[in-house]
C-alpha cells in the first residue's frame, strides 16, 4: 500500500515550522527521523494532509550539557547520542539506546521521535520516565515544560497538541552516588520489547531512593518509588540480591503490569519477566551506587 497523498513542507526556522503546523489546523505531522512515521504512513493507519518536516531547523540540532543537564534537540539522532562522549554523563541513556531497534535505524530515528511517538515498548520514554525528564514543547503560544512521567497519556498519546512540537528533552546527569540499570527481553534482538525495565538507585547521605520504571507491560511506561522494598531486601552484610528484591517487588510488579497479553506473551508472563529483570536490575544498580563507581551498568 502507498502513504495517502500529503503536502509536504521543510521549514527553516523553529517559528517557521510552528506557523506551518499551525495552518493546518490539525491536519499536519510533523517529520523527524520518518523511521515510525513513514510506516504508519505507508499502512494509511494515519492520513495527515501536510508532513512539516523539521530538519532544517538548525535551532532544534542541539545536543549540549548544561546545568546538571544533558539537553538533546528535536532533531538529534539516537545515533549521535550514543557515540557522543557527552552521554555518557546519562548512563541510563547510554544503557538504554543499543536496545533501541537497529544501529541504521537509529542513525535516522531522533531521541525526540520516539518520544513524540510514544510506543508503550519503547525504550527511550521508558529512560525519560525513570529519569523524570524534562520535556519542552512548543506551539503558536510559546514553550512550556512537561515532566516525563506527565507526558505520557496512554499508547501512541501524549501530552503534545496539534499544533505544538516537541522541542527538546533535558536529563539529568548522574552523579556519583547513582547507579543504574536497563534491561529487555525481545523476540529477536531489534525488536519491540516483551517486557523492560529501567532503574535508578540514588544513595545520598540526605537519603536513598531506588525508582523502577516498567515498559511492554502497559499502555505507557509506568514508574515506581521502591525505596522501601529495596532497602528490606539489603542484607546484614550490605548487599542487595536479585531474588531478595525480587521477592520485595513482587506486589509491585503485579500492579504495574496490567497489559490483556497479546499473540507473542500473555500478562503473566510478562509479569514474570519483568519481576525478574527488575530484581536482577536493581540489585545491579544498587551496587554500583554502593561503589559510587562511574562503570555504571555494565
Ligand atoms: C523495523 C523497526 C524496528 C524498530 N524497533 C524499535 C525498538 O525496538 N524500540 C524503539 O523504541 N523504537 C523502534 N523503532 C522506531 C524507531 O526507533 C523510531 O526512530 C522512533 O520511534 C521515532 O523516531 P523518528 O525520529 O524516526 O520519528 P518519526 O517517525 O519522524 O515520527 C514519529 C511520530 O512522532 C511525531 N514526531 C516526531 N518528532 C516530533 C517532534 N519533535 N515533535 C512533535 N512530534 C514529533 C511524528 O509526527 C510521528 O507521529 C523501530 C522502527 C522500525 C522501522
Amino acid at each position: 500500500m502507498k502513504a495517502a497523498p500529503f503536502a509536504y513542507v521543510r521549514p527553516s526556522s523553529l517559528a517557521d515550522a510552528i506557523a506551518e503546523l499551525a495552518q493546518t489546523g490539525g491536519g499536519g505531522k510533523v517529520i523527524a527521523g520518518g523511521q515510525s512515521l513513514a510506516p504508519v504512513l505507508a499502512m494509511r493507519l494515519a492520513r495527515p494532509d501536510t508532513l512539516v518536516d523539521i530538519n532544517s531547523v538548525e535551532e532544534l540540532g542541539e545536543l549540549a550539557r548544561a546545568d546538571g543537564h544533558l539537553n538533546i534537540g528535536a532533531t538529534v539522532r539516537q545515533r549521535r547520542v550514543e557515540r557522543s562522549p557527552l552521554s555518557q554523563a546519562v548512563p541510563l541513556l547510554r544503557l538504554a539506546l543499543p536496545w533501541v531497534g537497529h544501529r541504521e535505524l537509529r542513525s535516522r530515528g531522533t531521541v525526540c521521535g520516539s518520544l513524540a511517538h510514544a510506543d508503550p515498548a519503547a525504550e527511550l520514554p521508558a529512560v525519560a520516565c525513570c529519569l523524570d525528564a524534562e520535556l519542552t514543547l512548543t506551539g503558536p503560544k510559546g514553550p512550556r515544560q512537561v515532566q516525563a512521567r506527565e507526558f505520557f497519556g496512554g499508547a501512541m498519546t501524549t501530552a503534545l497538541g496539534p499544533d505544538e512540537i516537541l522541542t527538546s528533552v533535558r536529563m539529568p546527569v548522574a552523579d556519583a552516588g547513582e547507579g543504574f540499570g536497563f534491561a529487555e527481553i525481545a523476540r529477536r534482538h531489534g525488536d519491540f520489547a516483551l517486557a523492560g525495565v529501567a532503574v535508578r538507585v540514588q544513595l545520598h547521605a540526605q537519603g536513598s531512593k531506588a525508582t523502577m520504571t516498567a515498559f511492554g507491560v502497559s499502555d505507557r511506561p509506568v514508574t515506581r518509588d521502591v525505596s522501601a522494598q529495596l532497602a528490606a531486601a539489603v542484607t546484614c552484610a550490605g548487599a542487595a540480591p536479585a531474588d531478595r528484591i525480587k521477592e520485595q517487588i513482587s506486589a509491585v510488579v503485579d500492579e504495574m503490569t496490567d497489559t490483556d497479553g497479546d499473540v507473542h506473551a500473555s500478562r503473566d508472563y510478562r509479569r514474570r519477566l519483568l519481576g525478574i529483570l527488575a530484581g536482577r536490575e536493581l540489585s545491579k544498580a544498587y551496587e554500583h551506587a554502593r561503589r559510587g563507581s562511574d562503570e555504571v551498568g555494565t
